[in-house]
């Protein structure tokens, strides 16, 4: 069993999409970023890169490299997931906690565990999305920016892990 961990954040902005998890928020605001600005797959792909030891989405992914500008990074998930099956790893769960002060982020929680679990062909079980506040607090609280952290395990894919 190896365990990852991954932090990103974004600063908000007008009048670009939100995109968190995979799904589209109905949002007058959206995340300022050389892909889609996906906080939440952002820091889940790092820490599943960092399970593996296979370094980071900056190495993977450069935002120098035009092929991933706007890129959707559900495809770059697709992508992380191949490169832990060909290191021999599957994943056995994922935790993630979005730090935003607004909009409500409950009501899409379902989605966007939908959308990662398929994505990485686990079950919904294995798969937590979380969300919280900091009560008004830094530039989370000041709605400059969104914030996420992801935690997972991985297991060797000839071990039953799941
Ligand atoms: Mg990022």
């Amino acid at each position: 069993m190896r365990i990852g961990f991954g932090y990103d954040a974004h600063r908000l902005a007008d009048g670009l999409p939100l995109v968190l998890g995979g799904v589209l928020l109905p949002w007058h605001r959206g995340l300022e970023a050389h892909s889609d600005g996906d906080v939440l797959l952002h820091a889940l792909m790092d820490a599943l890169l960092g399970a593996a030891c296979l370094g980071d989405i900056g190495v993977h992914f450069p935002d120098t490299d035009q092929v991933y500008h706007g890129c959707s990074s559900i495809t770059l998930l697709s992508v992380v997931k191949e490169e832990l099956h060909r290191a021999g790893y599957a994943v056995h769960n994922i935790d993630c906690t979005l730090v935003a002060q607004l909009p409500k982020i409950q009501p899409f929680i379902h989605a966007m565990r939908d959308r990662i679990s398929s994505t990485l062909g686990i079950g919904e079980d294995q798969v937590s999305v979380k969300a919280t506040t900091t009560e008004g607090m830094g530039f989370t609280g000041r709605e400059e920016g969104i914030a996420c952290y992801a935690v997972c395990t991985l297991c060797a894919r000839d071990e039953a892990c799941s």
